[in-house]
């Protein structure tokens, strides 16, 4: 059990300190945080870094950053090292939601309490799970969608079947395509998932779908907006670009500038920093020995994991200036530069 350094009266701890008083753990040691990330390949991954480890920073602990570019075994040994290098706490993004629960497994058997960020652990006496609602995402993506083509042929192009995110997206665009599949409105002519969330995947299995349907498509849910540059890149090729609408999610900055120039319809915005925030808070907090509460649950399969459910935005050129730009997230110059 770790003692909270700020137990400690404020007092002392200030006139040691002045700038950014340290919290220590039972060994009067700094309080450091694992955090074991997937992959640094998408854009939005690069700000969760940066954004988490000023989070954590602030609030006076210190946090050890890897990534595993992908490879479950990687992540695995890597954190494994965080475990034995005595961190606190581990936070994982997991590249895969099965595989991950080793992590889990062995860091308990230390006694360190595991938080998934953004992406739920499966199968495994997780601690915390702090992420957006993703079934949301899907939910806005299709009502985007629908409300531009309520009738016709659909493509969904999904994102990678080991990641839990990839399939309750899928059950929020299904939940709002339901009925308009009921009634014979909307056809899906094409569902796939895409390995590793890739564009070069992504665009391959729109290919496939434009191949296979003699490019009978008037619409297409992509994943994210990695998978939607491949698959607008997919369209652009047969002059479709622009006129088949795409949804996408992650307000990347390539993203957000396809729906300036048109050739993508939205995307979801999840404000990485409200993300971050929450859970360097949390993971703080629980380093320090807090319990922690949380009222959402969410079943991965062996428990109801303590969940932080943050809300998602839908955006799309109407409101692109008043939510991602105002925002900071992305500059008007740069979203703008693009045309
Ligand atoms: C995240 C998305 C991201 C995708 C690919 C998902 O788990 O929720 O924001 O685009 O992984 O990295």
């Amino acid at each position: 059990m770790l003692v909270a350094c700020t137990d400690t009266p404020k007092q002392v701890l200030e006139t040691v300190q002045t700038e950014k008083p340290t919290l220590l753990d039972e060994n009067h040691a700094p309080i450091r945080i694992g955090f074991s990330m997937d992959t640094l390949l998408e854009e939005r991954w690069l700000k969760d870094r940066d954004l988490f480890k000023e989070a954590v920073e602030a609030l006076g602990a210190e946090v050890e950053i890897v990534a595993a570019s992908g490879d479950d075994a990687l992540q695995i040994s890597q954190a494994e090292a965080l475990i034995h290098s005595g961190i606190d706490l581990l936070v994982i993004v997991p590249h895969n939601a099965e595989a991950s629960a080793a992590i889990v497994h062995k860091a308990h058997l230390s006694g360190i309490q595991v938080i998934a960020y953004d992406r739920l652990v499966k199968n495994a006496d997780l601690d915390l799970y702090v992420s957006f609602d993703n079934e949301q995402v899907g939910e806005m993506q299709a009502k985007a969608i629908t409300a531009l083509v309520p009738k016709g042929n659909y493509a969904f192009i999904g994102g990678a079947i080991t990641d839990n995110n990839a399939h309750l997206l899928k059950q929020g665009v299904f939940k709002v395509l339901r009925p308009y599949i009921e009634r014979g409105d909307i056809n899906i002519v094409y569902d796939q998932w895409t390995e590793d969330w890739t564009p070069v995947n992504a665009r391959a299995n729109m290919e496939e779908a434009l191949r296979t349907t003699n490019m009978q498509i008037d619409a297409v849910i992509a994943a994210n907006d990695a998978t939607a540059g491949g698959v607008i890149q997919a369209l652009a090729a047969k002059g479709l670009a622009g006129k088949v609408p795409v949804a996408g999610q992650d307000a990347d900055l390539a993203g957000v500038q396809r729906i300036v120039v048109g050739t993508q319809t939205m995307t979801v915005y999840k404000p990485i920093q409200m993300l971050t925030k929450e859970a360097a808070e949390l993971a703080v907090a629980m380093a320090k020995g807090k319990k922690v509460t949380a009222e959402q649950k969410v079943n991965n399969g062996k428990i109801e994991v303590p969940s932080v459910l943050l809300t998602p935005i839908a955006v799309n050129e109407q409101n692109l200036d008043r939510t991602v730009i105002s925002d900071g997230f992305h500059s008007s110059e740069d979203v703008y530069k693009a045309i």
